[in-house]
């Protein structure tokens, strides 16, 4: 009996999914594969690799047609955050944030007059950085206290803003301020800042444990005038801002650490079948079958909940609490999967010769940014307690 009505697995992409997936991932091993180590020891994603990855395509994936972009959905943008991931973490991180926080926001946010001067050039050439954060204000993100004041037909920024990821590459910077700190989260708002504005300038960037190529930089925004026109939505709005790019941005974390998961699996399968102790490979060890296995099938489960989280989002159906069963789900695993993948290189595994180490030290980030695993229980918590 045929049944028209059943739907596709999770897991089954269609054609121009596949395409994609595929090419990023051919990209992603020809083009990022010989400079993964260099580019963890010097902390710098190279110019040369940043003009292939706008040729590739991978940094409009969203952006209309019309604008330059690949007027592609965001499981795609989830698709190609995952195959560079794999390989490399840092560059992951660099697409992600560039496609489901920046672009996402001006498409979901930007007047006509921010989306015509802007995605153009992010799709073409032209970094994008989200800046919410801010020394005293993390988990409590509405606590920040940058802030905007009214001036003729502008506002004048001023405050500290930390941990912003693309802060050495970018040139547009969304930057969340309050116009009215006793007002509270109501206060906050998005403003699009240009790199080079008088009184915007980036500060130091942080020397940090993994995704060390992947700039993480301090702003510093003394007397900046923003022009009312680069604001994202409307004053007092940018907490909507925030909140809606970042229950997206999450589960393009989820596919950062599914990456990561799926490159530690695949060096642990080849490396166990080519080491030999005992007189034959380490993965005829039933012991050792037993550990790829449970990896391969934490990987899994994990990429069912990103791409079920994505898909909804595509569908326009409540994903909150999908997103964030994702991203907690998908950052312990890489976790767990990249730290026994570490245990199964042996002493090769603890050295920087050999690719896992440095996967396990890039998976603990999926932990802490865009929300802690504790602010994701929270989400989930509350959805279930009503
Ligand atoms: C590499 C990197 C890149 C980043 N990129 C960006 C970026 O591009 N843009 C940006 O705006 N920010 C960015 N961040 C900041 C990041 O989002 C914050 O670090 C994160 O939200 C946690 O905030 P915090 O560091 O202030 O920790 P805190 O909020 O101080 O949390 C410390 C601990 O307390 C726990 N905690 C806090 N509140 C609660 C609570 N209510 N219940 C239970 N536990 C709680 C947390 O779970 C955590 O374990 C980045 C951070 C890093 C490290």
């Amino acid at each position: 009996m045929e049944h028209d009505d059943v739907q596709p697995a999770l897991t089954v992409l269609s054609e121009d999914e596949v395409l994609l997936r595929d090419s990023v991932a051919e990209f992603a091993e020809a083009q990022l594969r010989p400079l993964v180590r260099e580019m963890d020891e010097h902390a710098k994603i190279p110019k040369e690799l940043l003009v292939k990855l706008f040729e590739m395509g991978v940094m409009g994936i969203e952006i209309p047609e019309q604008f330059g972009g690949g007027g592609a959905r965001f499981f795609h943008a989830v698709l190609a955050v995952e195959a560079l991931s794999a390989v490399d973490p840092s560059v992951g991180a660099l697409v992600d944030v560039q496609n489901t926080l920046v672009v996402n926001a001006i498409l979901r946010w930007g007047s006509d007059g921010v989306k015509t001067r802007y995605l153009p050039r992010l799709a073409a050439d032209t970094v994008g950085a989200y800046a919410l954060s801010e020394a005293g204000s993390g988990s409590d993100a509405f606590a920040l206290t940058t802030r905007a004041t009214p001036d003729g037909d502008g506002y004048v920024l001023n405050g500290r803003k930390l941990w912003i990821t693309n802060g050495n590459e970018a040139d547009v910077f969304l930057v969340f301020a309050t116009i009215n700190p006793e007002a509270g989260y109501r206060g906050v708002t998005a403003f699009v800042v240009e790199r080079g504005s008088p009184g915007f300038t980036v500060g130091r960037k942080e020397d940090k444990l993994g995704i060390r190529a992947s700039s993480t930089c301090e702003l510093i925004i003394e007397d900046c005038r923003v022009p009312k026109a680069q604001i994202l939505g409307e004053p007092g709005k940018g907490y909507k801002v925030a909140i809606e790019t970042l229950n997206e941005g999450r589960i393009g974390i989820g596919a950062q650490m599914i990456g990561i998961a799926k490159g530690a699996l695949g060096h642990a399968v080849k490396y166990t079948k080519e080491r030999r102790q005992f007189g034959k490979a380490i993965a005829e060890f039933q012991l050792v079958q037993g550990q790829l296995a449970r990896m391969a099938t934490e990987v899994e489960a994990a990429r069912l909940l990103v791409y079920n989280a994505a898909r909804l989002r595509d569908a326009g159906k409540p994903f909150l609490t999908e997103a964030a069963m994702a991203k907690l789900f998908s950052s312990e695993v890489a976790e767990r999967v990249t730290s026994l993948a570490v245990n199964l290189f042996g002493g090769y595994g603890y050295v920087k010769d050999y690719p896992v180490e440095k996967l396990w030290r890039d998976a603990k980030i999926g932990q802490i940014y865009e929300g802690t695993s504790n602010m994701q229980l929270v989400t989930i918590a509350k959805q279930l307690l009503g």
